[in-house]
């Protein structure tokens, strides 16, 4: 086993100020009230690309749900992911909640999120059953924000998902928006760059430790980080072209599950903080990150096994 850094890592030192904030509280279980205390996030993650967005849902693709789909000869506006009411619906990139409440972006789509990155670029997270932020909050990429529902014009609960550049009015097709940034909002992998940044590019230092290079753990990115996932590619008979994405990754993520310790259950600890779990970095599936890990495949309709496989994986760093 590749050893540990010590307890100065960027990570670490967040996991320790998350537990300080939520001290006593039984983080895995009351993860359904963690909503409102995820980290501040970036203004100007719109500016970032790979590595600074996550999928916003996981679901499918309901028939005549696409952008552009012909609603009575009005184009629909957003991509629609279908799941049951109640499924965690995520801020798709760092940024402040510029607006929430019922029809915010008209009542069609009901109870709504506006979220406003940077740049001129925002998202839309329509019909939801439940908002787990405040207007004005700052939220960080892949933050549990509400629950999908079916409030507004549905016939079934799914999210109406959008995507604004240039202002709100610059609506544009949320697949390939999402998928020029990383992301497949079908819900495979993404795809993270050289040069990205954040905590899942944190998740794949861990990672690349736990299959023996003994990177620092700063979330950037890098050269060195890049270069040792080159070779790590070549290892295993990959492409080395240092993207981390749908063929890297299976072979990169570690199975974890209760008892066990280690590097590969530091990365699945950061990637669950990702969707607002607020765990201590310890590198310990005990039974607060077992919980965790419960929580997060209740809320996402995944098998709830407890156990980081390559599904629950993919759905934490998708
Ligand atoms: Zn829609």
């Amino acid at each position: 086993m590749p050893d540990d850094r010590p307890d100065t890592d960027a990570a670490e030192r967040r996991g320790l100020s998350r537990r300080a904030m939520l001290s006593g509280t039984a983080m895995g279980a009351g993860a359904l009230a963690l909503g409102l205390l995820g980290t501040p996030g970036t203004a100007s993650a719109a500016s970032l690309k790979n590595g600074a967005w996550r999928n916003p849902a996981l679901g499918y693709f309901p028939s005549g749900g696409h952008f552009g789909a012909d609603r009575g000869g009005v184009p629909h506006a957003g991509q629609d992911v279908t799941n049951s009411t109640g499924t965690a619906v995520y801020a798709a990139a760092g940024g402040r909640a510029y607006r929430v409440g019922w029809g915010v972006l008209g009542g069609r789509t009901g109870n709504g999120i506006i979220l406003f990155h940077g740049n001129s670029t925002y998202t839309y997270y329509g019909h939801l059953s439940r908002f787990r932020v405040s207007e004005g909050s700052r939220v960080s990429a892949g933050e549990w924000i509400g629950d999908m529902g079916t409030t507004g014009n549905v016939t079934g609960p799914h999210l109406h998902f959008e995507t604004h550049t240039g202002g709100l009015n610059g609506i544009v097709d949320p697949v390939s928006f999402m998928r020029a940034r990383g992301v497949d909002l079908g819900g495979g992998w993404s795809s993270i760059d050289p040069g990205a940044s954040g905590e899942v590019v944190e998740a794949i230092q861990y990672l690349m430790r736990y299959r023996g290079t003994n990177l620092v753990i700063d979330g950037d990115y890098g050269p060195v980080s890049v270069s040792a996932v080159k070779s790590f590619q070549s290892s295993r008979g990959l492409y080395a072209d240092g993207q981390v994405g749908p063929k890297t990754w299976p072979e990169l993520v570690a199975t974890v599950r209760s008892g066990r310790n280690g590097n590969h259950v530091k990365a699945a600890q950061t990637a669950l903080n990702i969707r607002s779990a607020g765990l201590l970095i310890d590198g310990d599936c005990g039974s607060v990150t077992v919980s965790a890990i419960r929580s997060f495949q209740d809320v996402n309709r995944l098998v709830v096994d407890g156990v980081c496989g390559p599904l629950t994986w993919r759905a934490l760093v998708g």
